[in-house]
């Protein structure tokens, strides 16, 4: 979907929320999340076993893959009658796909980053340390990756320690542009 960036937080989540909700009441066995307006389903099914995937051709998946499809065929037609634009980000059903710069292997149970996201988190952690003086709202950025990155890469989270300690507790506004020696 498409949204300009000052309506990226409090009512634009709102709304996705009902997205949401419309699409558990008329089709319970998608799920689905979003971060701002990036958009992800899948379907729920039963465990059948250690199998070898869609790629290895296991029956029951490929079976899967094809309620996805129609699945995924409903959940269109229902952001365009919401009047939603989908953008050109999609992704075609599947159990191994890339959302918001992470690969997601379902049949495998695994998450990566893509080697672009991961680049640009090793620049990331490498300008800190260039760092003389920074500012929470600096930090904070930073701090973010560790923790949302977390679930692609092992015992990476308590890294963002040092940037809690560095941002300390509740602050004024003012106080998140206000530079301190690191
Ligand atoms: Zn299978």
């Amino acid at each position: 979907m498409h949204f300009g960036g000052k309506t990226s937080n409090g009512p634009l989540s709102l709304f996705v929320d009902g997205v949401f909700r419309i699409l558990r009441k008329h089709a319970p066995e998608v799920g689905g999340g979003g971060f701002v307006d990036d958009l992800i389903f899948w379907l729920f099914f039963l465990w059948h076993g250690v199998c070898s995937g869609l790629t290895g051709g296991c029956a029951q998946c490929i079976a899967n893959a094809e309620v996805a499809k129609k699945r995924e065929r409903f959940v269109d037609d229902m952001l365009d009658e919401l009047h939603l634009e989908r953008s050109d980000k999609d992704v075609p059903v599947g159990q191994l796909g890339i959302f918001l710069g992470v690969w997601i292997d379902s049949h495998n149970g695994r998450l990566k980053l893509t080697d672009a996201k991961w680049e640009k988190l090793l620049a990331d952690l490498r300008m800190v340390m260039t760092w003389e003086e920074a500012t929470p709202r600096m930090a904070s950025k930073v701090r973010g990756k560790p923790i949302n990155y977390s679930e692609c890469i092992i015992m990476i989270r308590p890294f963002a320690v040092p940037f809690n300690v560095f941002i300390g507790g509740a602050r004024t506004v003012g106080d998140w542009d206000t530079s301190t020696r690191v």
